[in-house]
């Protein structure tokens, strides 16, 4: 997101304000960044209605609430307290385009180490962020010679910021080598997700993804698409450990994720997968997720929440 324009008005703690009063300390840079938490959200513009809508909002609020307490802090905020500050954000900035949601939480804190506050302060802002899903995007993926983090260590079950030092290591060696993409196996040598996205395979006309237990984050997008699978597509998806050469050996695969959306995967450490062009399975997973996304397919309606006018 690094050119993102972020829009300006911002929600804190139960108020809209502008953009340039929404700043903390530059003493807290470091320290408040170690207890924070975050979501990725998108909302989409449907072209035949130029509606926006939310996708997944409630999924991942809940999500951010779990990272909250996991973290042990405490939010003052319910569930519908912050669906109605998304909405009340998007309002207030009228987005006439696809726009990417931050949820932030944070405490305040003295010392790295040690839990001063436990307060959560939730900041809501939102930005300008164009969907790739049509753009015909393809990954060069390369096994990461990074350890993915686990569930002992530092849980990527929940969505910590500091958990994305671990990411941007591989995201930033995997580019400095000429790929995409990186790809991250857990201490066990089983292979787990991308720096911020999970993973799937197409072998023998089944969609495979590592399992909940293998150090990744319970993606939102894993289940949409494993739902969509199975329902719309009337294909057959397993949850399980998948070995590395898995990743060779596939027809097809592809990163999945809210900020990524659906990438084709067409080669993994240059061994290409298929023929190295998207496979079948693949684009036909992205143009329902699309379609699913910006409501032109009108099923899943509870997967949408349409922003619509302030009451
Ligand atoms: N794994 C990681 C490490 C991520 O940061 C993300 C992005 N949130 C995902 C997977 C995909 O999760 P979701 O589909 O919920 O966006």
């Amino acid at each position: 997101m690094a050119e993102a324009t972020i829009f300006p008005t911002v929600w804190w703690d139960g108020k809209l304000m502008p953009y340039e009063n929404a700043t903390i300390n530059v003493t807290q840079i470091g320290t408040a960044s170690v207890s924070s938490v975050f979501e990725g959200i998108r909302a989409y513009m449907n072209p035949q209605t130029g509606e926006l809508a939310i996708f997944q909002l409630d999924a991942h609020l809940k999500r951010f609430l779990q990272s909250i307490r996991l973290v042990r802090l405490e939010c003052a905020c319910t569930l519908q307290d912050l669906h109605d500050a998304a909405l009340a954000l998007l309002r207030a900035n009228q987005p006439a385009t696809d726009v990417y949601l931050r949820p932030f939480a944070y405490a305040e804190s003295r010392t790295f180490g040690s839990a001063t506050s436990t307060r959560a302060q939730v900041i809501l802002h939102v930005a300008a962020w164009e969907s790739k899903l049509q753009s015909g995007a393809v990954s060069h993926a390369a096994v990461s010679s990074w350890t993915r983090l686990s569930d002992n260590q530092m849980a990527p079950r929940v969505k910590a910021s500091a958990n994305y030092l671990n990411s941007r290591y591989a995201a930033e060696e995997a580019k400095r080598n000429g790929y995409d993409h990186a790809l991250l196996l857990t201490p066990q040598g089983k292979v787990a997700e991308g720096p911020g996205m999970c993973l799937m395979l197409a072998r023998d006309g089944k969609l495979i993804t590592p399992s909940v237990t293998s150090d990744i984050l319970e993606s939102i997008t894993r289940e949409t698409v494993m739902q969509i699978a199975r329902e719309k597509l009337n294909l057959a998806v397993v949850e399980r450990a998948v070995d590395r050469t898995e990743l060779y050996t596939s027809a097809e695969a592809f990163f999945c994720g809210t900020g990524i959306e659906i990438v084709p995967i067409v080669s993994v450490d240059r061994l290409a997968l298929g023929d190295g062009k998207p496979g079948v399975i693949t684009q036909r997973v992205q143009t329902a997720y699309h379609d699913i996304v910006r409501g032109i397919d009108a099923s899943y309606p509870e997967w949408r929440t349409v922003v619509g006018a302030a009451a």
